[in-house]
């Protein structure tokens, strides 16, 4: 297999750095909402990946992490709340609780579409001694700095900083000079936060050499994959979004620690579009796995009996059996159970492909997706 390696923008063979097993670490959700079928298009990327490098005949490693802490609302300046901190406003529960709540719903969703799980999911919260040590190391090399209470990256020390995403410290600098508000700490403004010294209320809090505090949110990728795939490994998997800041700084941090190369193959994933533009919360237009159970529940029924005779004849049958089974009525078809978004129990029990029986490969029923028509 080749993939289009982002970072050198060329093709490249997939070939094991240890000579036996695949490792791919996917950039996995932040559990502070339930996430939408755009964010679930950049999961399944590594789950892709995976099946075709087995079917090729290797063995992979497939980890994907939980994103649980140090996620702020504004990625590029590290301003903003914490996204963890923000859902525990919301709902009044607490992060753990938030936390669990949405992992749980992630993994149900992801089953839904048929990813297969990862072979771990570490969680950030879980490595918090690794981001720290990790820091320290980065510190005694000259790539950090401590600032009352806070750590901060300085770009400045690793001369790749910008060859992922193309954002060099010549075009980040231009692009500062607009800002209204940098955060005085900083050597320079394009420096990024490893760890920040947590205010007097904040409740996800870590004791470090440095005081109090919790972990940025790209340190936490750097620690987790190379504890669990070595200083070495394979693919790393993200949305294109993910490029920068999140990956840029991974980079950094990873290579500034060890000295080398850490990842063989970037692999990043466009978009989902609606209506041409990015599924994102901002626009309005997001969708949860359930929430094309539900429509499709509702739209297929017309949608089908005009089109497909036959296929309205399996839906009757399967209803009918459906009925015998339960005892009840049902209103969808097909056997998916209606429901609204978001509840649980309303998962479709179906999903909208089937088997071609000839080629063997999976084929989109659009009588079952009518929103692909
Ligand atoms: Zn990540």
């Amino acid at each position: 297999m080749r993939l289009y390696d982002s970072l050198t923008r060329e093709l490249h063979e997939v070939v094991p750095v240890d000579g036996q097993t695949v490792k791919i670490y996917s950039c996995g959700p932040t559990v502070y909402r339930y996430i939408h079928i755009g964010n679930m298009r950049s999961f399944m990327l590594g789950d892709l990946i995976r099946r075709a490098l087995r079917y090729e005949g290797k063995v992979v490693e497939w980890i994907m992490n939980i994103t649980d802490v140090g996620h702020m609302t504004d990625e590029v300046s590290d301003a903003g709340r914490d996204k963890m901190e923000l859902a525990e406003a919301d709902e009044g529960l607490t992060a753990a609780q938030i936390a669990a709540k949405y992992t749980e719903a992630f993994l149900e969703d992801a089953d839904l579409v048929g990813i297969e799980r990862a072979n771990l999911y570490p969680r950030a919260t879980d490595h918090i001694q690794e981001m720290i040590d990790l820091i320290g190391i980065l510190i005694a090399k000259g790539h950090a700095y401590e600032v009352d209470g806070s750590v901060y990256y300085d770009v400045t020390t690793f001369p790749g900083y910008g060859k992922l995403s193309g954002n060099t410290l010549d075009q980040l600098r231009a692009g500062h000079r607009q800002e209204l508000a940098v955060d005085p700490a900083k050597r320079h403004p394009e420096d990024f936060a490893l760890w920040k010294k947590s205010g007097p209320n904040r409740a996800l809090r870590w004791p470090s050499p440095w005081g109090d505090g919790f972990p940025g949110w790209h340190i936490e990728c750097s620690a987790m994959s190379m504890k669990h795939l070595g200083e070495r490994f394979d693919i790393h998997t993200g949305g294109n979004d993910n490029k920068f800041p999140h990956h840029e700084d991974e980079i950094a941090q990873s290579e500034g620690a060890v000295g080398h190369q850490v990842v063989s193959i970037w692999v990043h994933g466009g978009f989902l579009q609606m209506s041409g533009q990015k599924m994102a919360k901002s626009a309005k237009n997001i969708y949860r796995v359930t929430d094309l159970a539900t429509m499709a529940s509702i739209r297929s029924l017309s949608a089908c009996s005009a089109s497909a005779r036959s296929t309205a004849a399996r839906w009757t049958s399967a209803g009918r059996r459906s009925r015998a089974r339960t005892g009840g009525s049902i209103s969808s078809a097909d056997g998916w159970p209606s429901g609204r978004p978001g509840r649980r129990n309303s998962a479709p029990r179906r999903l909208p492909w089937t088997i071609d029986s000839a080629t063997r490969s999976p084929t989109i029923c659009r009588c079952r997706a009518p929103w692909l028509s």
